[in-house]
């Protein structure tokens, strides 16, 4: 199954855009909704809830009477580290049951508004955020939904801010303008992008396969590989060593193929084993066959595993390699040797700017990529020399 956080400030439009996707099939898991749920009369949370603050927070037909509770939970920061100690778990618990209960082809939108306040980013394969400026924010909660003004502006206060939620957002939908444009959005995020992302996880499908294409350096590739890195760090647990952005991507300035390669770094190859399926559960398929880096000690070929990225709109390269070979070392002194040389950058520059040309309608990047690596080899030997004159360490 996929899992996409739905995230954006109160009146953004998370609503209309998770009912947009309700619509051609998601199964909607909706945070606020479970809130209410877990403490409507009769619940073991309503029930904890008065042990806690007294029956006072009881409305006459026995329901919760939200003010008066938040009046008593967020008098102090220990009523309100007391409410939230019994409510989260209860909310966390039945939003994993109702994630464990969808079917295995399910794309799940979780619409949560404290996803960013509460770092839950890497619990998903997508985060989406909606946007709007908050003047118009502000319009929409008083004109559509009656609240008033000092109320909206104090909770979209209370929020994390614009920033905050840029540096998590794998989409972001713009919904400042009118509703049909952002639905048109919506439309083609769930037909092009989360449709295909479901049944590659599910499939374990690899990228197909293209011929090789320079794109410009883009500053936006950082922050890109960034986000994906927190998932694979949060996926490998304690037996990622470390994760890196390495490769072409990760030079400040050289054009490369719009592929991210990022590299897992593992004690050893069994462990890059005990991985395998938290990868491609976590959102990269594994890619089978026995994959090598070029032994540069004249040795046997140095083995490692590569997984990709399964959104069709992000495409990553993930590298698993153990400390059991220099490769992983290599790959972080070629990127920061790279790094620090900008004639060395453009070199390479030329090189592959030239093989993508002679390669272009090959279908694959085999042969480019094969060609390239004697340019890389011979650079790995200046690198070598640089790291003493240096001395660097990864
Ligand atoms: P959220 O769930 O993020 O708080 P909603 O989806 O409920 O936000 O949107 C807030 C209000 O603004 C709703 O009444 C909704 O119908 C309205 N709305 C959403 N998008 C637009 C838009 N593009 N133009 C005008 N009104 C909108």
């Amino acid at each position: 199954m996929l899992r996409v956080g739905l995230t954006g400030g109160i009146g953004a439009g998370k609503s209309t855009v998770a009912n947009r996707l309700a619509e051609h099939g998601a199964v909607l898991v909706d945070s606020d909704r479970i809130a209410r749920e877990v403490v409507e009369p009769g619940t073991e949370g309503l029930a904890r809830l008065v042990e806690e603050f007294g029956t006072e927070i009881l409305a006459a037909d026995g329901s919760l009477d939200r003010p008066v509770l938040a009046a008593k939970a967020f008098a102090d920061d220990e009523s309100r580290h007391k409410l939230n100690a019994i409510v989260h778990p209860l909310v966390g618990a039945r939003t994993g049951e109702l994630m464990a209960a969808a079917k295995p082809d399910a794309i799940i939108v979780h619409d949560i508004p404290l996803l960013v306040e509460n770092g839950l980013a890497t619990a998903y394969h997508l985060v989406v955020v909606v946007d709007a400026p908050v003047e118009v924010r502000v319009r929409r909660l008083v004109s559509a939904r009656g609240m008033a003004e000092d109320d909206a502006r104090a909770r979209i206060r209370a929020q994390a801010g614009t920033e905050q939620r840029r540096a998590v957002a794998d989409v972001w939908l713009d919904n400042g303008g009118a509703e049909d444009a952002v639905l048109a959005e919506v439309d083609a995020l769930w037909a092009d992008r989360l449709v295909p992302f479901e049944a590659n996880v599910r499939l374990r499908r690899p990228r197909p396969p293209m011929s090789p294409k320079i794109a410009a350096y883009d500053l936006a590739w950082p922050a890109q590989a960034e986000r994906v890195l927190a998932r694979v760090r949060a996926a490998a647990g304690e037996l990622a060593v470390r994760a890196d952005h390495i490769g072409s991507t990760a030079i400040p300035g050289l054009p490369a193929k719009d592929v991210l390669d990022l590299q897992l770094t593992v004690s050893t190859s069994d462990d890059a084993e005990t991985l395998r399926e938290l990868l491609c559960d976590a959102g990269f398929p594994r890619l089978e066959g026995g994959w090598y880096d070029d032994a540069q000690d004249g040795g046997e070929p140095w083995p490692k595993c590569l997984h990709v990225g399964a959104d069709p709109k992000r495409p990553v390269n993930l590298h698993v390699r153990s400390v059991e070979t220099p490769a992983w070392r290599l790959a972080l002194l070629f990127r920061d040797f790279l790094r620090a040389n900008p004639d060395e950058r453009d070199d390479y520059r030329d090189v592959k700017l030239r093989l993508a040309e002679a390669h272009a309608a090959d279908g694959t990047v085999e042969a480019y990529a094969d060609e390239k690596q004697e340019w890389v080899n011979g650079a790995f030997g200046r690198a070598e020399k640089w790291a003493v004159a240096t001395g660097w360490t990864p």
